[in-house]
């Protein structure tokens, strides 16, 4: 080795806490920058001032998670990432699955936050075979009714770019079923956060006093988002409603010192809310070695 380590990736990039005695795992799937004018409601000039503030390097990258949870012997994947070709920080769900154990076909059911292709890119290969060969695949109602309901949107481009990514997904939506609000899995929720996308949605998973609430897109970049809650992205359907969504589930999630976790929170992904200035800021919880039960504060 000659003193020198030639590895290009780390070593894990899963991450694991309890709640009671279901195991959830953050997967790093993706770290990517990120793409050119997302954030909207503020100036650019503005947006760049305090990405330089934040001393994280003026091209804003991000995080794409997705998480695992173990529970009453089944094995549920919450969103799939980017998908695509696999580099050292890209594509990289299966990497990271075999790492802990997990293969594509161990997992029983996919939960999809939403239908944008970062959050269900990994589903499907490219020749458009689902990846997940034993898996029912769940997701909101409405998401069914905005992406298959026969009503093409107008209006916000990057919006309609990614509806029309979604069309991608037609050839395994036998394996879907659409829900709606309340319990689709004994243990989990989906908790309905709309405004992203008409069915943009969360899972709580709860045993007991414990929960843990695993959130889609309610932040893209969270050092600027937590911060001010009033920023969006252009990829919002309805970016009125997104923020109102956002600042809801943001203040729920102070008040209840809710362990949360999202697709772009900064792996690996899990913390809790507190107030700060006009806004909020994110905690992150500390890395650990062991695997511990996430506790209540
Ligand atoms: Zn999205
Ligand atoms: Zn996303």
């Amino acid at each position: 080795m000659n003193g020198s380590s030639k590895a290009t990736s780390q070593r894990s990039n899963a991450y694991s806490v309890m709640v009671g005695d279901i195991k959830i795992t953050a997967i790093l799937e993706s770290y990517t920058e990120s793409p050119p004018g997302l954030l909207t409601g503020w100036s650019e000039e503005l947006l760049q001032s305090r990405q330089a503030e934040s001393l994280r390097g003026l091209a804003a990258f991000i995080s794409i998670n997705c998480f695992l949870i173990e529970i009453d012997g089944r094995v549920i994947l919450v969103d799939t990432g980017l998908g695509g070709e696999v580099t050292a920080a890209t594509g990289r769900l299966e990497v990271e699955l075999r790492s802990i154990g997990m293969e594509l076909g161990d997992i029983s059911h996919v939960l999809l936050t939403h239908l944008h292709a970062d959050h269900f890119g990994g589903a499907i290969s490219e020749a458009g075979i689902c990846r997940f060969p034993n898996a029912r695949f769940l997701a909101h109602r409405a998401e069914h009714d905005y992406c298959f309901g026969g009503n093409k949107p107008a209006g916000n481009p990057m919006a309609v770019q990614q509806y029309q990514f979604a069309q991608r997904l037609r050839p395994i939506l036998s394996q879907f079923d659409w829900v709606e609000e309340g319990q689709i899995i004994p243990g989990v929720e989906l908790v309905h956060l709309p405004g992203h996308t008409p069915g943009h949605s969360g899972f709580r998973v709860r045993r007991g006093q414990d929960s843990v609430l695993l959130w889609g897109d309610i932040v893209h970049q969270p050092h600027q988002q937590f911060a001010d809650p009033s920023i969006g992205v252009s990829y919002d359907v309805d970016p009125a409603m997104a923020t109102e969504t956002r600042r809801k589930i943001m203040a729920e999630a102070m008040v209840r010192k809710d362990l949360i976790a999202g697709t772009h929170t900064d792996f690996p992904a899990f913390g809790r809310v507190k107030a700060e200035g006009d806004g909020y800021c994110f905690v992150p919880l500390v890395w650990s070695s062991a695997i511990n039960k996430a506790l209540a504060v």
